[in-house]
C-alpha cells in the first residue's frame, strides 16, 4: 500500500490523499461504509461498487463465527467470495469481542454506559481472550496469532492488530494492565502478519482512553514499529467533547505522513470536527442504520421518511441528487414502503444514504483542496 499526501491545508491539518491498495485506490479523507457480514445490510455488492464507495469494513468476529474464515479461503478469499472488487478493510474481532462483553464504542457514545451487555468474554490472559459464541456457546479462543490468521484467510487489502477494548469507566491501574497488554498484542499480531504478508496492509490501534499522556505513549510505542497506518480505537470518552480533546491531543504525535483511520465513528458532526485535524478515513454504519429507520440524510439535516406529512410529498428527498433513488422515486412512495414494511425502502433509502455519504466526502476533498477546511 502506498500513502500519497496531494495537498495539506494551509488552515488546519486537514489534508487530501489517495491511499493505493491492491484492490484500487481509495481518495482521502473518505467515509468506510461497513458490511459486517461481507454485505452491506439491504444491499447487494454490485450496487455498493456503483454508488463509488472506496472502501469497506467487514468484521472479522462475525465472519470467523459464521461463515468461518476457512470457508472464505476456499472460495478464494472475501474479495472473491462476496463479489467485490475494491478495497476491503477488516477488523481484528477483538473490538467485538469485548464490545459485547462491555458496549461498543458508540453505544457507549450514546446510551453514557447505561446499555445492558452479555457476559461472552470468559477470560483475559496474556495469550489472547477466551469467549463464547454468541451463535452456538462454542468456546473460542482468539489471540493475536489467530486473529490475523483469520484476516490472511479473509485477505482484506488493510487489516487490524489484536487489541482490548478496556471499558471506559475502568480503574487506572486496570487501563494500564490493559494498556500493556494491548500493545504487546499488536506487537504479536504484526510479527504474524510479517511472516505473511500477502500485499497487505496492517494499521497499528493507538489505545489510551481519554488519558492523553497515555495515547501519547501509545503513539511513541507504535509508531517505533513497522505499521503501515494508524487507526485510533479503544475507549473514545463518553461524549462527542471528550472524544474531539483527545484526538486533538493525539493526533500531532502521529507520523505526518502515514494514513491514519477513526475506528467506529462517522456521524456527520464527527465528521465536521475530526477532519480538520487530519483524519483520514472513518467508519460507521450510521448511514445504512438511519436508513432502516427511514432516516434519510439531506444537506439540511436528516428526512424522517416515515411521517405522516410526507405521505404526499411527491419529489425525491433532495432535487439536485443524482443517486438511483431520488432520480426515480418520489418521498411520498418511499413513505409507503416503509408504512407498508416493504424491504424495497430500506434498499432504496440505504443508496440515498450512502451516496451522499460519497457526495459529502467529494466536497470535503474539494474544500481542503480550496483551503477552506
Ligand atoms: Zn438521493
Amino acid at each position: 500500500m502506498l500513502f500519497e499526501i496531494l495537498h495539506r491545508s494551509k488552515k488546519s491539518s486537514a489534508r487530501v490523499g489517495k491511499l493505493r491498495t491492491p484492490h484500487g485506490v481509495i481518495d482521502t479523507p473518505n467515509f468506510v461504509a461497513v458490511g459486517t457480514n461481507g454485505t452491506l445490510k439491504a444491499l447487494d455488492n454490485a450496487t455498493v461498487e456503483e454508488i463509488g464507495l472506496q472502501l469497506m469494513f467487514c468484521n472479522t468476529y462475525h465472519l470467523l463465527l459464521q461463515p468461518g474464515t476457512d470457508v472464505v479461503r476456499e472460495a478464494g478469499g472475501l474479495h472473491t467470495y462476496i463479489q467485490r472488487r475494491l478495497p476491503i478493510i477488516t477488523d481484528s474481532g477483538g473490538f467485538q469481542v469485548f464490545s459485547l462483553a462491555y458496549g461498543g464504542v458508540a453505544s457507549e457514545l450514546k446510551s453514557k454506559g447505561t446499555k445492558k451487555h452479555d457476559n461472552s468474554v470468559l477470560k483475559i490472559t496474556e495469550e489472547g481472550v477466551l469467549f463464547r459464541s454468541y451463535r452456538d456457546g462454542a468456546k473460542i479462543l482468539l489471540t493475536p496469532e489467530s486473529s490475523i490468521a483469520a484476516q490472511k484467510d479473509l485477505g482484506a487489502d488493510i487489516i487490524i492488530p489484536f487489541d482490548e477494548l478496556p471499558p471506559s469507566h475502568i480503574s487506572p491501574y486496570a487501563l494500564l494492565t490493559s494498556f500493556e497488554r494491548t500493545h504487546r498484542w499488536e506487537e504479536r499480531s504484526l510479527n504474524a502478519h510479517l511472516q505473511k504478508p500477502q500485499g497487505q496492509s496492517i494499521y497499528a490501534v493507538v489505545h489510551g482512553g481519554i488519558d492523553i499522556e497515555l495515547r501519547r505513549k501509545s503513539c511513541s510505542i507504535l509508531s517505533n514499529l513497522a505499521f503501515d497506518g494508524f487507526a485510533i480505537g479503544g475507549s473514545l470518552g463518553k461524549t462527542k467533547e471528550e472524544m474531539q480533546t483527545m484526538l486533538k491531543g493525539t493526533m500531532p504525535f502521529l507520523p505526518p505522513e502515514a494514513p491514519t483511520h477513526l475506528l467506529g465513528i462517522g456521524d456527520l458532526p464527527s465528521l465536521e470536527a475530526c477532519i480538520p485535524m487530519g483524519l483520514d478515513t472513518f467508519d460507521s454504519s450510521y448511514p445504512t442504520r438511519a436508513a432502516r429507520h427511514g432516516m434519510a440524510l439531506t444537506k439540511t439535516g436528516p428526512l424522517n421518511l416515515t411521517k405522516g406529512e410526507n405521505a404526499r410529498k411527491f419529489a425525491p428527498i433532495e432535487s439536485d441528487c443524482t443517486c438511483s433513488t431520488c432520480t426515480k422515486y418520489s418521498v411520498a412512495y418511499l413513505n409507503h414502503l416503509f408504512k407498508a414494511r416493504e424491504i424495497a425502502g430500506l434498499t432504496l433509502t440505504t443508496i440515498h444514504n450512502l451516496h451522499f455519504m460519497v457526495r459529502l466526502m467529494e466536497d470535503y476533498r474539494a474544500k481542503i483542496l480550496r483551503d477552506e477546511i
